[in-house]
């Protein structure tokens, strides 16, 4: 049985600051980096750092995805059924190691436990999708599209994929990634957050430990020089990207150019609108969990409330109310409902937007500076813009942290313009007891992911994920159908059996009846 890797700073190989080394895996081993260059990791509770990250070379990149090229040959050409049988052994193995990924993510993202576990609950179910692969690849027939000949559709592996994958859900983005890749044949190359590095580790291990074979799936730690490798690569055919826009839209130009097919899943602002008939208490629930989880680090966190008309003065006070009775503190702490943020520097830059939001004429209802947790970690409480306007940097920047604004508009159609005129499109949310309405805006509004009456609607993993506008760039949404068909190419087979008998030559074009 795969050892638990340890948080890095509890592991017998930390030096003597409790430092422990992050290596590459590549070709089923851990591979020592090679570069000279590591980046810190650290505890977000504590403050303190407790591993040190291997930084890939181009060399060291070149050599996963030679890794991952060597085995795609062997690999795309095992049975469904037996990969099938991995993507159960997989499954099982993960479900049954859930808590020790699960304190993994706190210990280097510091999310609280009961969410990092959540996590990686949603990331099992797109392994338990990939499970069907079978069912999921099979193709079309056509008999007698012309006399004597049969047409059929069939879906193969693109090759080597690569993965580049952002900090806030280190488990759960490369789930989305490698489960339905490997399932549909395709070796792999996973860069994950240089942030929170040792899940992609340990789940590297646990592929290992479930069957497949190595080279399959391998790490390679890094910064821009990785990524840059990867899209580089004459070798990699294709690349999912998941991260902030700008990065994203990079991402998609420069793969695309180096021929690559790329899906680039971006940043968000997300508006929950509330209308006057809303359940407030409701509204104020679901406001809080989808702006303050996860410390606000979710890309389908809520990020403004649009309150329409006269449910501002009421909602907004039933958030308030809520707010002193957040808990903060260590994510591994079971009281703890809000953890840290992910790095000091993230955490400041996140407090200075109370500061510009003051300055611009926002009203600062709660200020998590005052809330804050002591220590050294890199904590900040919670906090509650009003009378946020579109030109405010804390309306037109993602802000990525546990700071929720209000913004206040007399009509349905002014909220419905103000999410159209955003350039995000990631997810929204509108709270209403009229389903007529609901229903006009599901219709009209500009976004990839619509709740009604729900804050947070990512999609069930036999749907797929993705926003719209300068939330994606690619034609694909991420797992689900989209996934499959994003690392597979379709062939179409016309083929014929003729009786050797009534073969004749006929160079006129071929007919269909
Ligand atoms: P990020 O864009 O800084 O980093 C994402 C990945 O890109 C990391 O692996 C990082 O090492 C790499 N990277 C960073 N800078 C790079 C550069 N200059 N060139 C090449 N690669 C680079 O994002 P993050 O801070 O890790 O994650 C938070 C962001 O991700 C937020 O914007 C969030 O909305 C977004 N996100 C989006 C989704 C989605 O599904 N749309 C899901 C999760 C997170």
């Amino acid at each position: 049985m795969t050892e638990l890797a340890p948080a890095p700073g509890e592991r017998a190989d930390s030096n003597g600051a409790g430092i422990a080394p992050i290596h590459h895996w590549i070709d089923g081993a851990s591979v020592a980096g090679a570069s000279g260059r590591v980046g810190p990791v650290f505890n977000p509770a504590t403050g303190r750092q407790t591993g040190a990250v291997d930084l890939a070379s181009v060399e060291e990149v070149d050599r996963a995805v030679r890794s991952a090229k060597a085995a795609f040959g062997s690999w795309r050409s095992v049975s469904l059924g037996r990969r099938a049988e991995l993507m159960f052994a997989i499954r099982e193995l993960v479900h049954a190691r859930k808590a020790e990924i699960a304190k993994l993510l706190v210990a280097e993202h510091g999310k609280v436990l009961s969410d990092a576990l959540g996590e990686v609950t949603r990331g099992l179910e797109v392994i338990e999708y990939a499970c069907g692969i079978p069912t999921l690849l099979k193709g079309e027939f056509s008999e007698q599209a012309s006399t004597g000949v049969d047409v059929y559709s069939i879906r193969q592996p693109v090759g080597v994929v690569a993965g580049i994958t952002p900090f806030n859900f280190p488990a759960m983005v490369p789930m989305w990634m490698w489960a339905p890749a490997l399932a549909c044949g395709n070796t792999f190359v996973l860069k994950p957050s240089e942030k929170d590095p040792s899940a992609s580790i340990f789940t590297a291990q646990l592929l290992q430990e479930a069957g497949v074979p190595d080279g399959v799936f391998n790490v390679v730690h890094g910064d821009k020089v990785a990524v840059d490798a990867l899209l580089e690569h004459p070798d990699v055919a294709a690349l999912s990207f998941v991260g902030s826009t700008p990065i994203a839209r990079s991402i998609y130009e420069t793969g695309t150019r180096h021929g690559k097919r790329v899906q680039a899943l971006g940043g968000a602002k997300n508006h929950m609108v509330v209308l006057p008939d809303a359940d407030i208490e409701m509204a104020a629930d679901a406001a809080v969990s989808a702006a303050y989880g996860s410390a606000g680090e979710r890309c389908m966190a809520v990020s403004v409330v649009v309150c329409v008309g006269e449910v501002a003065e009421p909602l907004i006070a039933a958030i308030r109310e809520r707010l002193p009775r957040i808990r903060v503190g260590d994510g591994m702490d079971p009281a703890s409902e809000m953890g840290p943020l992910v790095t000091r520097e993230h955490r400041d830059k996140v407090a200075g937007y109370l500061d510009s939001g003051a300055a611009q004429g926002a009203r600062i209802l709660a200020d998590g500076r005052e809330t804050t947790p002591a220590g050294d970690g890199f904590f900040l409480g919670v906090s509650l813009l009003d009378e946020v306007t579109p030109e405010m940097d804390a309306y037109r920047d993602e802000i990525f942290g546990p700071v929720l604004g209000v913004m206040r508009v007399a009509t349905y159609d002014e909220a419905l313009r103000l999410i159209n005129d955003n350039p995000y499109g990631n997810g929204t949310a509108i709270f209403t007891r009229d389903g007529g309405v609901a229903r006009q805006f599901q219709f009209d509004v500009e976004a990839g992911m619509v709740g009604i009456n729900v804050p947070i609607p990512v999609p069930v993993a036999y749907y797929s994920f993705g926003g719209w506008n300068a939330s994606l760039f690619g034609d694909s949404h991420i797992y689900g159908p989209e996934g499959i068909h994003f690392y597979t190419r379709g062939k179409v087979v016309t083929s014929r059996w003729p009786d050797p008998a009534t073969s004749t030559v006929d160079l006129g074009f071929p007919q269909t009846r």
